[in-house]
């Protein structure tokens, strides 16, 4: 089975749309929560990933944000900025979507699903050796895919040596996977490594394999609809430079 694993689309439209034509054809889509924050078409996105067959979706930070379930004092001027304004467009049927997302992991077959991590999966981010050690004592798959850190990268444990590496991988490369792994597919809206193309992967599961991905989208049009939306000009910079 060929999964599409992405992450933290945040109301990024033009990048979901490149994401998906780049994929292909898949059996499966699985999504990694933060479906809207950010960007400046929440109804486009959560429409479109409503209507993908054979999804799995997590809830992410700023879904819970946005149908009330977390304040809005927990984010920045900038970031709060948005979810305001998200929570006055969003239809009645989007919101009512975004509230049936579970907050809490999930298994798949082999893998373990969380937005931020399997310990705490809407707050946790997994950024570094520290954090990654904790959660490999926090699920019992071989493997976990992460988001919420909208950087694409792989912690890898070696159970032998008991020892831990981060590596972002190379778009493209095929990984083959092995006990115990947590991977993340980077973000499809918002790429925070400096690379402003879009991120997600392709997980196959029979070939027990793992290929991150980049594609390029329209970021000028996605700027121009965060000034037309009048939401803050930071988001319209970073996602130019990736960050
Ligand atoms: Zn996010």
């Amino acid at each position: 089975m060929r999964v599409l694993v992405m992450s933290d689309i945040h109301a990024n439209y033009t990048a979901l749309m490149a994401v998906l034509k780049d994929a292909g054809q898949v059996d499966e889509t699985w999504c990694l929560g933060d479906l809207v924050g950010y960007g400046p078409d929440p109804n486009a996105v959560v429409e479109e990933i409503r209507d993908i067959p054979n999804l799995t979706c997590m809830l992410g930070n700023h879904d819970a944000a946005v149908t009330g379930k977390m304040a809005f004092e927990t984010y920045n001027g900038d970031a709060r900025r948005a979810l305001i304004y998200h929570e006055k467009v969003l239809t009645a049927s989007n919101m009512d979507f975004l509230r049936t997302l579970p907050s809490t992991a999930k298994v798949c077959g082999d893998v373990t699903l969380a937005h931020g991590s399997p310990r705490e999966p809407l707050w946790e981010y997994i950024l570094n050796l520290p954090s990654a050690r904790i959660n490999f004592d926090h699920f019992t798959t071989p493997w976990c895919f992460v988001g919420h850190t909208h950087i694409q990268s792989m912690f890898v444990l070696d159970e032998k040596k008991d020892r831990i590496t981060i590596e972002q991988p190379k778009p493209d490369s095929v990984i083959k996977l092995h006990p115990k792994m947590i991977l993340n597919p980077g973000s499809v809206g918002q790429p925070r490594d400096r690379d402003p193309r879009s991120a997600y992967a392709i997980y196959d599961t029979e070939e027990q394999t793992w290929t991150p991905r980049r594609v390029m989208y329209n970021i000028a049009e996605v700027q121009k609809h965060i000034r037309e939306a009048g939401l803050p000009e930071k988001h319209a910079v970073r996602i130019g430079e990736g960050w």
